[in-house]
């Protein structure tokens, strides 16, 4: 069942990149919270990506199968013609990016950035070796992108992604997007205030054309972010934003506990509803105040039109 409007990020980013605004890759972390998701980027007309991770996998307990078969079907119900990638996000485990390919993800991500750059890149390179001959899309991390409750603010400088090293890795790994680590962290901003440095993001760009990646969106100030997207030769395409869709589930029920999957589908709908309206009312906020992507769908007019052959 493949959708013509279900791209890879390889197809989904250049357009973001050249265009001077970013499409934002939403954690909805259940498979309930994928319609609320879906419903914002078509209520805004934007592109949008939806993603989990391999620890929210396990941590949700949720299935790269039954992810895929909640979001297939919340595409069919909204008939929406928006582009949209569906992306595993962070995973270390070859095993799950097989499996996730298979169940159908257009894009996956190799975290291998607590490995030295040589086994970096070689971990890197397998997957892209593998994914690309199905036509998915691999993201892969240089520098290591901290959590705001460990990292330290004075040490966090040498966990930053290096041009040099940015340059050889993308060369020799051919990955489609990289995460690279600017400032920003995973998380909510309690210990360290996020800052993103600007100076290093363009000595980035100045080496490596392809789409760069921002993880630990949630809780960045608005302006910073634009500054990032909009950097002349092309800044950052693509916005990780998982927290703050949790945070908006979680508050909307006066609940600080993480909810479960399967626990989300014995709540009453009444609930249900309540959280889900609080997550669309969150994402419709990022795309329009902090990607930048509201009505940019239509600046994916032709390529669309290429695919269907027409
Ligand atoms: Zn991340």
């Amino acid at each position: 069942m493949i959708k013509n409007n279900l791209l890879t990020l390889s197809e989904i980013l250049p357009v973001a990149q050249s265009r001077g605004f970013a499409v934002g890759s939403f954690s909805p972390r259940s498979t309930v919270m994928i319609q609320p998701v879906l419903h914002a980027a078509h209520n805004k007309r934007s592109p949008v990506i939806v993603q989990i991770s391999q620890k929210e996998l396990l941590k949700f307990q949720v299935t790269p199968q039954s992810f895929i078969a909640a979001f297939l079907a919340e595409l069919e119900k909204i008939s929406t013609e928006i582009p949209c990638v569906l992306h595993l996000d962070h995973t270390k485990d070859l095993a799950i990016i097989e499996a996730a390919i298979e169940a159908g993800f257009t894009s996956v991500m190799i975290d291998a950035s607590e490995m030295n750059l040589e086994e970096n890149i070689r971990i890197s390179q397998k997957v892209v070796e593998y994914a690309h001959q199905f036509g998915v899309s691999v993201e892969a991390e240089l520098g290591r992108i901290g959590a705001t409750n460990l990292v330290e603010t004075d040490s966090d400088e040498e966990l930053f992604t290096r041009p040099d090293e940015a340059l050889r890795f993308v060369k020799e790994t051919n990955v489609d997007a990289l995460a690279v680590s600017v400032g920003t962290a995973h998380g909510v901003y309690t210990v360290r205030q996020p800052k993103i440095d600007l100076p290093r993001l363009e000595a980035i760009r100045s080496m490596i054309s392809i789409p760069l990646v921002l993880h630990g969106g949630s809780g960045v100030p608005a302006a910073m972010l634009h500054t990032a997207i909009e950097l002349n030769a092309g800044g950052v395409s693509k916005i990780n934003i998982a927290t703050d869709l949790e945070l908006a589930a979680l508050e909307a029920l006066q609940r600080q506990e993480s909810i479960l999957d399967a626990q989300w589908k014995t709540l009453p709908s009444e609930d249900l509803r309540k959280a889900q309206a609080a997550v669309e009312a969150v994402t419709e906020d990022k795309i329009v105040h902090f990607v930048l992507s509201e009505n940019r769908a239509a600046d994916y007019h032709d390529l669309l039109n290429r695919r269907k052959g027409i």
